[in-house]
């Protein structure tokens, strides 16, 4: 949206601006229906929901994009609708670039694109269902899939998922959005991430202790606890291979 000098938008301005960006996003759509939503969000620059029954998607977007030009609307509709890897690297390098406008964010940081809708999943929805299930909604965290990677190797290790408490930010790493990966063990891994912010990391003889007995304890609370761990063993090799 245009501002003009030193003045806040008004509420008829951003819902015309929303407007706007729908439009154009959804002229470069084959199909589906778009709701867009200007955030000034400081962490998270697209978001976006697919609900795929209605063929609709909710995309939350950071204010930058209100004056985007055809390339990047365009770049927006193929990332909302198919998920596409050369979208969203045009999308990472136009928040980059447009980083200053993220209020109180230091001007070099590159902004944080949040990915939750998957192949598979949607971390959104995972995230949500946890959030009101074990936590009473009282976790506030973004969430995102990881960045994605080249050819599949077969690696050493791999995070599945991380919790930063700086950004408030729980990453799952792309090995999980695969067919043959359950949900439940999709949502095993964002529950741990979880439950992060919820025991704060101490300091036990001298070293960081990121998984105390209480965190053990609450994490059996998870209701496919036992099936998820066995899920892991049996499944390890795969995972390892992305
Ligand atoms: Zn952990």
């Amino acid at each position: 949206m245009r501002r003009r000098k030193g003045a806040a938008p008004t509420p008829a301005e951003i819902t015309q601006a929303q407007d706007s960006l729908e439009r154009r996003i959804r002229a470069h759509l084959a199909k589906g229906r778009v709701q867009v939503t200007l955030t000034d969000n400081r962490y998270t620059m697209i978001s976006v929901r697919r609900i795929s029954k209605e063929k609709r998607y909710e995309v939350r977007l950071h204010h930058m994009f209100a004056d985007a030009d055809p390339v990047i609307t365009r770049a927006l509709a193929r990332y909302v609708a198919e998920n596409d890897a050369d979208a969203s690297r045009v999308l990472g390098d136009f928040i980059d670039a447009n980083s200053d406008h993220v209020r109180g964010r230091a001007r070099r940081t590159p902004a944080q694109v949040i990915f939750t809708a998957g192949e598979h999943y949607d971390l959104r929805q995972i995230y949500d269902e946890l959030n009101a299930r074990y936590f009473d909604n009282r976790i506030e965290a973004a969430i995102t899939w990881g960045a994605r990677t080249g050819r599949p190797r077969r690696r050493n290790s791999i995070k599945m998922g991380s919790y930063s408490v700086e950004d408030r930010l729980i990453r799952i790493h792309r090995s999980l959005d695969r067919a043959f990966v359950p949900r439940f063990f999709v949502a095993w891994i964002v529950f741990h991430e979880m439950l992060h912010q919820v025991h704060d990391i101490r300091v036990k003889n001298g070293r960081r202790e990121f998984h105390s007995k209480e965190f053990l304890a609450d994490e059996a609370q998870y209701a496919d606890y036992d099936q998820a761990r066995y899920w892991e063993r049996q499944h390890l090799d795969a995972l390892l291979t992305y």
